[in-house]
C-alpha cells in the first residue's frame, strides 16, 4: 500500500471559556490544531496531528518541505520503518521539539491507515476490549483568579465531570476549588513549571490538606527529573509529568529517578502512538500510571481517545471550553463528562470538510 500523498492543514477555531485568560495565538481565543493527511493507492487514508500552539505557519512549513516528500512511494504499513528512519535523518534537530512533533503526525496517520486496512477501529487493533465510552476530565483554561476558577470548576461539575484539572498557580486557587467541588470531586492541579525546587516545596506542604489527585509539572525546567523526583519525597501529594519528554530513553530517566507518580506523554510530541505503547509497557514495569496528555481538537485526541480505550486509562484529558466547531465531527464531543469511542475502522471519524472551510488557516 504506496504513499502518494501527503497534507497538511492548520485549522484555527474559536472557542469561548467564559472568563479566562489563556491564550495561544495572540488576543484570539483560538484552539489550533495542525492535521496531516496521508493519502495511499489502495483507498485509506490516514489522518495525524502535529502538537501545536501558536502562529504555526512556520511549523507546517517545516513539515511540508521536511517531512511530507520523504513519504511519497513509501508502504504505509511498514509503521516502524518510516518512523525509525525520520527519526535517524532528523536526529540532529533535536528529539524534544518541532522536528519530533512532525514525526509523532507521521506516526498516527499511519495507525489509522492500518486500523482501516485491518477493518477494525483502533482501541480494537492494540488489544483493546469493547469499550464504548472514556470517562473525561475537565482541563480548565487559567482564570488566575480564585473566585473565576471555583465558578468555572463549579460549572464543570455541573456539566457531569467527575474531575477536573485547574492551570494555576495561586494556592487560593486550589482552596477556592475544592470548596467549589465538594470531597467527591477529584482535583488535579497543573502549573506548567513555574517554581525553583524549594518554591515548589514550600507550595505543596501548603495544599496537601486540599486532597489533590496529582499536582503536575510544578519545577522548572521541565527535564530535571531529580528536582521532581526531590520534590516527590518531600510531598504526600501524586506528582504528574511527562508531556514536554521525547522519547522512551527520556521516560526511563524519569523512571529510575523516582519521579512521578503519573505519566503524561503527548503522542503528538513524544514520537506517536507507536512510541507511547513502549512508553506505557516501561511505565506499568515501573508501578507508574500512564495518564497520556491531550491538548488536542483535531485527529490526535481521537488517537488518544483510543488509547486511552486500548490500554484503560482511567481518565482522558478534555480542554473545558466551547469549540465553535469540534474538527472531528460531534460524535467526538465531550458528553456529560465522557466521550463515546468511534467504533468504526481506524480512527472512525474524520475531519469536518465544514470545520476545514470555515477555520481553515493558509
Ligand atoms: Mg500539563
Amino acid at each position: 500500500m504506496k504513499i502518494t500523498r501527503v497534507e497538511s492543514i492548520l485549522l484555527a477555531v474559536p472557542f469561548e471559556d467564559h472568563g479566562g485568560i489563556w491564550r495561544a495565538s495572540g488576543d484570539r481565543k483560538v484552539f489550533q490544531t495542525l492535521m496531516v493527511r496521508i493519502d495511499t493507492d489502495q483507498g485509506p487514508s490516514g489522518w495525524g496531528e502535529v502538537f501545536t500552539k501558536n502562529g504555526e505557519l512556520a511549523l507546517k512549513a517545516l513539515f511540508d518541505t521536511h517531512v511530507a516528500p520523504a513519504l511519497i512511494g513509501r508502504d504505509a504499513t511498514h509503521i516502524g520503518a518510516i518512523k525509525r528512519d525520520l527519526e535517524k535523518q532528523h536526529h540532529n534537530f533535536g528529539r524534544v521539539g518541532v522536528m519530533a512533533f512532525c514525526v509523532s503526525a507521521v506516526d498516527l496517520a499511519l495507525w489509522d491507515i492500518l486500523g482501516q486496512a485491518a477493518g477494525l477501529p483502533l482501541y480494537r487493533l492494540l488489544g483493546g476490549a469493547t469499550r464504548t465510552e472514556v470517562p473525561l476530565y475537565a482541563s480548565l483554561t487559567r482564570y488566575g483568579e480564585p473566585r473565576a476558577v471555583a465558578n468555572t470548576v463549579e460549572r464543570a461539575v455541573r456539566d457531569g465531570y467527575g474531575a477536573v484539572k485547574l492551570h494555576e498557580v495561586l494556592v487560593d486557587a486550589v482552596i477556592a476549588s475544592r470548596a467549589a467541588a465538594g470531597r467527591d470531586t477529584a482535583l488535579m492541579l497543573d502549573t506548567n513549571c513555574p517554581w525553583s525546587l524549594a518554591e515548589a516545596k514550600r507550595n505543596a506542604k501548603r495544599m496537601e490538606p486540599y486532597d489533590l489527585m496529582w499536582l503536575e509539572e510544578p519545577t522548572w525546567p521541565p527535564e530535571n527529573v531529580h528536582a521532581l523526583a526531590a520534590l516527590r519525597r518531600a510531598t504526600s501529594i501524586p506528582i504528574a509529568a511527562g508531556e514536554n519528554a521525547g522519547s522512551l530513553a527520556d521516560y526511563r530517566v524519569m523512571f529510575e529517578a523516582g519521579a512521578v507518580d503519573f505519566v503524561q506523554p503527548d503522542i503528538a510530541k513524544a514520537h506517536g502512538l507507536s512510541e507511547a505503547l513502549k512508553i506505557a509497557a516501561l511505565a506499568e514495569a515501573h508501578d507508574v500510571q500512564f495518564m497520556p496528555h491531550c491538548f488536542m481538537i483535531g485527529p490526535g485526541y481521537v488517537h488518544t481517545l483510543h488509547l486511552a480505550a486500548a490500554l484503560e486509562v482511567p481518565l482522558l484529558e478534555r480542554y473545558y471550553v466551547e469549540l465553535a466547531a469540534e474538527p472531528l465531527g460531534d460524535s467526538v464531543k465531550p458528553n456529560g463528562g465522557r466521550v463515546a469511542v468511534p467504533q468504526g475502522p481506524g480512527l472512525g471519524c474524520a475531519p469536518d470538510p465544514d470545520a476545514i472551510r470555515l477555520y481553515r488557516v493558509e
